[in-house]
């Protein structure tokens, strides 16, 4: 006989259907776990899986969660007192009690869980709930943890009231202290089909269905990502123009590439975006040159794409791509940025 956790419909949640199924069992049989950690790749879905969990917890509807009580309706908006999503702060941050920290900037944008939030955190979870069965703590990218907050964390972990539900969330368990990982419910969450990405799209945030086909294939499967670049188009025109920047390079001679070079140099933040599309661009020239274009991401630009395959040889493809991701590697090693943006388009075919 099919039971209410069977049907998921009203968490509307997209994908992730076994992770959803997970909760709801646990929710109707009253095992709840103390502690969870929801893990993928930034823009999978985790902090919304998190927050549907927690209205799942403090629903005062029938059918958990309803998302039409006020405690679901609350937590939709981030305004209920017993549900708190901590972030990490920027990196030099000073803490003061009345201002919150500015809201993260981009996904790449490094920040730091400090000890002083976990204090806050322990503070709070000490107390009874205001209103609310629970008192809930989500805490994003615990991977930004310090050494001094993790250890600090562990002790919450080990004995969490008995009020109290934690969730944690980050890219890769790998990246915690084991001892954090082992003591909450892992959930690994995987990227949804591009179909599923351009449905929702289209059916649930009104994306026309161009855009909606081009997004889900340059979301890999990460649908809050595609959302988030859907409202966004400084995304689009961001990998527009490094798109265009990479064609403009090919046809360039040594002296044109090294100033080239230079000028990208200085756009440290974008260069990891940069990079990342580039590779996702050699992947695809990779694909049209093995026949296999049906599986490309850059659908706007296949014409590019077969013109690039067709002019370029297989390994000078495999060669940019190589480069592509020794530079990306680099990058994160502190080394000479313009040297190492000079050597990559040296390397790239063509000149
Ligand atoms: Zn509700």
């Amino acid at each position: 006989m099919a039971t209410r956790a069977d049907d998921i419909s009203n968490w509307q949640i997209v994908g992730h259907d076994w992770a959803v199924h997970a909760l709801a069992r646990g929710l109707a049989a009253d095992r709840v776990a103390h502690a969870y950690l929801f893990t993928g790749t930034h823009g999978i879905g985790k902090t919304t899986l998190a927050r549907a969990l927690a209205q799942a917890l403090e629903c005062t509807g029938a059918n958990r969660p309803c998302g039409e009580c006020a405690a679901c309706q609350k937590i939709a908006r981030n305004r209920h007192p017993d549900v708190q999503i901590i972030d990490g702060v920027p990196v030099g941050y000073k803490f003061d009690d009345k201002t919150l920290p500015p809201p993260r900037l981009n996904e790449s944008e490094r920040r730091i869980l400090k000890i002083d939030q976990i204090r806050a955190v322990q503070h709070d979870v000490s107390r009874a709930p205001f209103e609310g069965r629970w008192r809930i703590i989500l805490l994003r990218r615990f991977e930004e943890a310090n050494e001094e907050a993790a250890n600090a964390f562990l002790k919450t972990l080990e004995e969490p009231p008995s009020h109290t539900r934690l969730i944690l969330t980050a890219r890769d368990a790998s990246l915690l202290l084991p001892t954090i990982a082992s003591r909450c419910q892992v959930m690994a969450l995987r990227p949804l089909s591009l179909a599923q990405v351009e449905a929702a799209l289209i059916e649930r945030w009104r994306v026309e269905p161009a855009t909606a086909r081009l997004l889900a294939h340059l979301s890999g499967g990460r649908l809050g990502w595609a959302v988030r670049a859907s409202s966004d188009s400084t995304r689009l025109d961001a990998r527009r123009a490094y798109l265009d920047a990479l064609n403009a390079a090919l046809i360039e001679g040594r002296a044109e590439r090294l100033a080239r070079a230079g000028d990208l140099a200085k756009e440290t933040d974008a260069l990891p975006e940069l990079l990342e599309q580039w590779i996702g661009w050699w992947r695809d020239v990779l694909l049209v040159q093995n026949g296999e274009s049906a599986r490309v991401a850059n659908v706007d630009r296949e014409e590019n794409l077969r013109e690039h395959a067709a002019r370029f040889r297989l390994d000078e493809a495999q060669g940019a791509l190589k480069a592509l991701r020794a530079t990306s590697r680099y990058l994160t090693q502190n080394v000479n940025t313009r040297l190492a943006m000079e050597v990559l388009l040296l390397n790239l075919p063509g000149s």
